[in-house]
């Protein structure tokens, strides 16, 4: 079969229609859940549900412990509802590809997928494709979408709008942080969010056993390239070790791009037989690059990408992807 041509990317107004059309709607947020993937979806739902529209937040995996002060962070789940209707409009929020949704929902119809999503490389995989790599989180995207469909962004709403800035813009720290994104936030603000609840939830909020890990990363960390790349890995002894799990391994790697005169870093976590790894950059080198090399993707300074091989393996072909693009 003839694969059919990439859509375009659509428009805020054919987006919008499709969401006035449709009567029930999954909020589906990416395997290893952040933020953004998260917040997105939690804030169409519910402005979707306001206009008596049904709606069920899908998630592979369970919600990870610092987002569970999301408003109906409760009600996602991972067994869909048996009598959901045909044209069910599934929302895939945050993902370059469909596969990071998960393999429960392989055999969704094209037809029934809006795909919204910051990254580039966005794969267009939906019948509807809402793809803004200019945009600082997939929150965003959905703001654009609410101000079209008229919906008041409320309490709730702007609380999970600004977890998705927050997130992705590493607490107003990325270069992503425009001034746009700064009177956002503020309105979001305004609106009732709170800027100190999230901070404290999604960033301060560490459980011992994941300082512990960052302590046996960095103690495992290496320095390479004249000090211009750095990298460690977790592997499952380190977690049995420290009583710590994967969602405890999330900001290793900030630490490990954050070392002076770092221009890339890498974590590698080995899991189930795979190795998951994590890249950043400062900005020099183009770590979504680096990563679809290997399969993967992300952006420009944060990507990742799963490697079936042992750990020395992986630690030398990202290395050499890295090298492509300019280590
Ligand atoms: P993280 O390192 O925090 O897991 O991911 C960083 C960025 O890379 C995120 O934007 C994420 O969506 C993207 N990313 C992580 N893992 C993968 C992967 O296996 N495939 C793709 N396409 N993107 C990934
Ligand atoms: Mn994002």
């Amino acid at each position: 079969m003839i694969e059919p041509e990439t859509p375009a990317s659509s428009t805020t107004e054919e987006v919008v229609a499709q969401l006035r059309a449709r009567p029930a709607f999954v909020m589906v947020s990416h395997v290893n859940p952040d933020g953004d993937t998260l917040g997105a979806g939690l804030a169409l739902g519910l402005a979707l549900k306001k206009l008596g529209k049904r709606v069920v937040y899908f998630q592979e995996g369970a919600v990870p412990r610092n987002l569970r002060f999301l408003p109906e962070a409760e009600m996602v789940t991972r067994d869909l509802p048996a009598d959901l209707p045909p044209d069910t409009l599934y929302v895939f929020c945050d993902m370059g590809n469909r596969a990071r949704g998960g393999a429960t929902l392989e055999n969704v119809a094209r037809e029934n997928i809006l795909d919204i999503d910051h990254h580039l490389g966005n794969e267009h995989f939906g019948a509807y494709n809402y793809v803004i790599p200019t945009e600082c989180s997939t929150g965003t995207c959905v703001v654009r979408l609410l101000r079209q469909l008229n919906v008041e962004i409320d309490r709730r709403i702007a609380t999970c709008l600004l977890t998705t800035i927050m997130t992705d813009t590493g607490g107003f720290m990325h270069s992503n942080t425009t001034p746009e994104v700064l009177g956002l936030a503020a309105q979001l603000i305004v609106a009732g969010a709170d800027r100190e609840e999230i901070t404290e939830e999604v960033f301060a909020n560490k459980r011992f056993a994941a300082i512990k890990l960052l302590g046996r990363a960095l103690e495992e960390a290496t320095l390479e390239h004249e000090g211009r790349y750095c990298w460690s890995f977790i592997d499952e002894k380190m977690l049995e070790t420290c009583g710590a799990d994967y969602e405890d391994t999330e900001e290793i790697v900030g630490h490990l791009r954050s070392i002076e005169g770092v221009e890339a870093a890498a974590l590698f976590k080995t899991q189930d037989g795979e190795i998951k790894v994590s890249l950043r950059s400062k900005g020099k080198i183009n770590v979504q690059a680096a990563a679809s090399r290997l399969g993967g993707g992300g952006h420009f300074r944060a990507s990742g990408l799963t490697f079936r091989g042992t750990l020395g393996d992986a630690t030398k072909a990202v290395e050499a992807a890295l090298i492509a693009e300019g280590l």
